[in-house]
């Protein structure tokens, strides 16, 4: 039985070790972490002396169409109804727009959703329906390679009201990067696979309790079970290979030898991990990948709040409104808090601001645009580095040169898998085929 190492327990590193073990390897999985998960994690957000709330790094959605995460979950022994809450889309704002799919099959629910939508000019649903049409009969390979989302929309006549309305806030939402800088193969990507192909593809789901138990717990639990060997804090510092072609990776627990190893962490690790093992010239694109923030600010209310489940608040944001979704959470009974609420800032929401400021400022927002008393706590979690910006000239790894360079060793991680934005489900697939890799030589383009 063969040995495998896993570098990295974000979603990406989790599902790779799932295959590997799945494929009939010996599985350890480090992670430099104290917890399994990566920037999906769950958090205790520490509010005031007595208080901690159970929420997470970061407010997280996925979508139906999310089909690797869901099999994931399902491999690891999870019931996705049990651990996610799924509901109909339903794109709305503090202003009285409200668009909903339709229970009806794909692409009517989208269709006949844009036809009953409430506070939407004709001229832009019209807009939309013609911009859709030409994506579902023309599919994602007919946008202009290297062009923006921005020019797409321009080429499709999409009026500005619309473009703040919706598109901004999806491409924002989904590829956090803004439309200016976005790419437009990778939205319409996106666009296609959630909104036309399956109408449950288009399904929110969204964490009953927190991320944690979504995958990295049951996941955790399911490799243990089976005899992986699992460690946190243990950072690796090195990958070399001996005279006898094994890896060796310096941690800090020590040496751990193997004879593969999936390399699951952000890009700029990699040339450190790799650097005197694999040449220079293969390393250096993995210094060149930008990366777009995103802040989540809690807000918590000692009084019990009826809160939206999703609600749109970028519409038509005054000055100092950098909020974009609100996503009201779950409190359990008895809980010393009465709501909780997630509000994302991402890429294009001005996320550099000094996390108190950001806070405050996002509390006066929600109650000013909500009509809701003003959140007795708010805490700005800021990832500066959330996701890559998936602006049509991210570098694309050449997996064959690596393959060469460095046998035996598969990357994974949402940044490389190049046709997706940086999502959960792209860290997922990548995992999945870095096993695959693993167990056939074969590299899959992504
Ligand atoms: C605030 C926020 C909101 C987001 N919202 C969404 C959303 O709504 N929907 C969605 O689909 N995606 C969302 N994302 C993106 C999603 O979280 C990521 O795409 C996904 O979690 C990436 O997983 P990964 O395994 O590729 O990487 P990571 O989660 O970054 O995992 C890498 C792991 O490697 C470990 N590591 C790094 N270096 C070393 C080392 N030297 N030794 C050992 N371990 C190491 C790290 O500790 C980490 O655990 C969001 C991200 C953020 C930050």
């Amino acid at each position: 039985m063969s040995e495998a190492l896993v570098v990295g327990a974000g979603w990406a590193g989790l599902a790779a070790a799932v295959g590997l073990l799945e494929a009939g390897h010996r599985v350890t999985v480090i992670d430099a972490a104290p917890v399994p998960g990566g920037r999906a994690r769950a958090l205790a957000l520490r509010i005031d002396a007595d208080t901690v709330l159970d929420v997470d790094n970061g407010q997280h959605l996925l979508i139906g169409a999310y089909r690797s995460t869901l099999a994931l979950i399902r491999r690891v022994g999870a019931d996705p109804g049990a651990v996610l809450v799924r509901s109909r889309l339903r794109l709305a704002g503090p202003g009285g727009f409200e668009l909903r799919a339709a229970p009806l099959p794909a692409p009517l629910h989208v269709g006949v959703g844009l036809l009953g939508a409430r506070g939407m000019p004709w001229r832009e649903r019209v807009a939309m329906l013609r911009a859709m049409t030409g994506l579902a009969l023309r599919g994602p390979a007919s946008v202009a390679e290297g062009s923006t989302v921005a020019q797409w929309l321009a080429a499709h006549r999409q009026p500005a009201s619309l473009i703040a309305r919706i598109w901004a806030p999806l491409c924002i939402g989904a590829l956090n990067t803004p439309p200016e800088r976005a790419c437009a193969r990778a939205f319409a990507q996106v666009l296609c696979d959630a909104l036309l192909a399956r109408a449950a593809d288009a399904d929110f789901l969204l964490p009953r309790t927190t991320l944690g138990a979504v995958v990295p717990e049951p996941a955790c639990a399911w490799l243990a079970s089976r005899g992986a060997t699992l460690r946190w804090r243990t950072a690796c510092r090195g990958l070399s290979r001996d005279g006898s072609g094994r890896w060796q990776a310096a941690t800090d627990a020590g040496p751990i030898a193997a004879d593969r190893v999936v390399l699951a962490v952000p890009p700029p690790q990699v040339p450190r991990l790799l650097g005197g093992t694999v040449p220079d010239a293969r390393l250096a694109v993995f210094d060149t990948f930008e990366h777009e923030p995103i802040a989540t600010v809690w807000l918590a209310w000692r009084e019990r709040l009826v809160l939206p489940d999703v609600v749109m608040l970028g519409e038509q944001p005054a000055e100092g409104e950098h909020g974009q979704w609100l996503f009201g959470r779950g409190v359990a009974p008895g809980a010393p808090i009465g709501s909780v609420a997630g509000v994302v800032v991402s890429a294009a929401g001005r996320s550099a601001e000094a996390p108190a400021a950001l806070a405050a400022g996002i509390a006066r927002q929600v109650a000013g645009q909500l009509g809701l008393p003003l959140a007795d706590h708010a805490r700005a979690v800021v990832e500066r580095r959330a996701t890559i910006r998936c602006s049509p000239e991210r570098p694309r790894l050449d997996t064959d040169a690596l393959a060469d360079a460095a046998p035996g060793l598969a990357l994974a991680g949402d940044w490389s898998w190049h046709r997706y934005p940086a999502t959960i489900e792209s860290a997922v697939r990548s995992g999945d085929a870095a096993a695959r890799y693993i167990a056939t030589g074969i590299a899959e383009r992504s």
